[in-house]
């Protein structure tokens, strides 16, 4: 099947460059048209000047030459006005423009012949000097404004010149002879030069179409650049907006999942095989596992979609860092590890979400056992920043991270070798999770790390913690 059978042909087979290129040079004629509207009536008025305060010397030119010389200028430059505002706003119809322009500009080309006949006086040789200037003057002014468009500029040209000579060639006399002939030459020189500076509107021209290609080239690819943002913006809302609304749906059936392989584990409604214990025991462990996952994932959804809601409140950490202890000691102590729990004498206060501090440290704390290989050693730190503010740190002497991974690490998913790791089960949730919770509480996480020597990161928590939300409230209070 012929798909293209719809398509409609274009009307006018000119090619695209070719139209911009004539729109372009029709345009700069248009734009000439003022001036010529207003100078040469002027133009014809000063011209007189010698025939009235010399004319004993440039001829005796009657007063109604001169005004009908004036009359003629007047009633071209009328004509021109005519097609000026026709076209001065937007060439419509490039063929229509190009045509009246060169209507006019033979009128008016003719119009400034005629003052070859007006002003001219058989046998005057200064008159008929003066009036060959007078031709010159107007042959180049001609050439100079109309060089972007050959037709008119050579229709121009020729149509004056030739009623130029006209006069030239009737008058008796060798003077005006030879300034018929002069004036065929001067043409043909005009000619010449016209091309000259034709080619300089070229050039301007190419340069111009050049710059307006890149420019659109640019404008296409910026909107192209929004339209990608704009769409991945929506789409990443969309599914964060998505995995915060999951967190009900994805935790209720896993709460049923660990709740009864518990039950089953531990006998409680009567004696199980030993074998369907031990599979309960690895449903539960595995459930177990899961729930800790989507916990981790649903809180960086959350906190991404600034959904994330905290409680920050005066804290004494000890107690929260002694169940820390205990949550993690036993696991340092399979692998051999010290975990050593130290804090300052004189504590700065904390204000923090007592939950999400918990996580803060049981996260990191969870990486360095994880990470530090057996027999390590691992400190837990809190004291006070250089404004007062409080710090905790978890430092190990564990494997380190290379420099060129540290720059992402807080960024979700951004596991060092970016596969899931069956030993540790890391999924890169945990440190964006860190600093996410620290950002909400107006403070930041940030870590230090050599490769084989260790790792220490750092909680800094402000005296007075500004939470996202207040900083929210706040700015659109003082935005209203
Ligand atoms: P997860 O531990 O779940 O993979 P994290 O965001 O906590 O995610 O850590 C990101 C990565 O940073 C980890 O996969 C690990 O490679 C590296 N990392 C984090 N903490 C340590 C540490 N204490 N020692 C060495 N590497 C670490």
């Amino acid at each position: 099947m012929n798909t293209h059978a719809h398509t409609p042909m274009p009307d006018v087979a000119v090619p695209k460059e070719d139209l911009r290129d004539t729109d372009a040079r029709l345009k700069q004629i248009v734009a000439s048209l003022p001036a010529s509207i207003i100078y040469n009536p002027l133009m014809t008025v000063f011209a007189a000047a010698p025939f009235v305060f010399g004319a004993d010397s440039f001829g005796h030119v009657s007063w109604l030459s001169i005004a009908l010389a004036v009359g003629v200028q007047c009633l071209t430059s009328a004509a021109t006005r005519v097609i000026y505002i026709a076209n001065r706003d937007k060439v419509r119809d490039l063929h229509k423009t190009q045509r009246d322009l060169l209507i006019q500009q033979v009128v008016y080309s003719a119009g400034c012949g005629t003052l070859g006949w007006f002003y001219w006086c058989d046998g005057n040789a200064v008159n008929n000097i003066y009036v060959a200037l007078l031709m010159v003057c107007v042959l180049w002014a001609g050439a100079f404004t109309r060089a972007a468009h050959r037709q008119i500029m050579t229709v121009g040209t020729v149509t004056a010149s030739a009623v130029f000579i006209a006069r030239f060639a009737i008058a008796p006399g060798t003077v005006a002879h030879v300034t018929a002939v002069l004036t065929v030459l001067w043409l043909g020189y005009i000619l010449l030069m016209g091309a000259t500076a034709r080619k300089r509107v070229d050039e301007m021209l190419a340069v111009r179409f050049a710059n307006e290609d890149l420019t659109d080239a640019l404008r296409v690819a910026r909107d192209d650049a929004l339209r990608k943002r704009f769409e991945a913006e929506a789409a990443n809302a969309s599914k964060t907006i998505f995995l915060a609304n999951m967190s009900h749906e994805l935790r209720t059936p896993l709460n049923a999942i660990l709740g009864f392989s518990d039950i089953i584990a531990e006998q409680s409604f009567g004696p199980a095989i030993d074998r369907y214990r031990e599979y309960a025991r690895d449903i539960h462990n595995s459930g177990a596992h899961l729930l800790s996952l989507i916990n981790d994932l649903l809180d960086v959804a959350k906190i991404e979609a600034g959904k994330m809601e905290i409680d920050p409140q005066p804290l004494d950490p000890l107690p929260l860092l002694e169940s820390v202890r205990r949550l993690m000691g036993s696991r340092a102590l399979a692998k051999g590890q010290t975990l050593d729990f130290r804090e300052a004498e004189n504590l700065p206060p904390l204000v923090a979400d007592p939950r999400a501090f918990k996580q803060i440290v049981l996260n990191l704390v969870t990486n360095a056992v994880k990470y530090t290989p057996n027999g390590g050693h691992i400190v837990v730190d809190c004291g006070a920043a250089d404004d007062g503010g409080f710090v905790v740190t978890v430092e190990d002497n564990g494997p380190g991270i290379r420099k060129e991974k540290l720059t992402k690490i807080f960024k979700p998913f951004s596991q060092v070798d970016n596969r899931y790791d069956s030993n540790g089960g890391g999924t890169g949730l945990g440190l964006a999770l860190v600093q996410g919770l620290a950002q909400l509480h107006g403070g930041m996480a940030s870590i230090e790390s050599e490769v084989d020597i260790g790792t220490k990161v750092t909680v800094y928590f402000p005296l007075t913690p500004l939470t996202l939300q207040a900083q929210h409230s706040a700015l659109r209070t003082a935005a209203h």
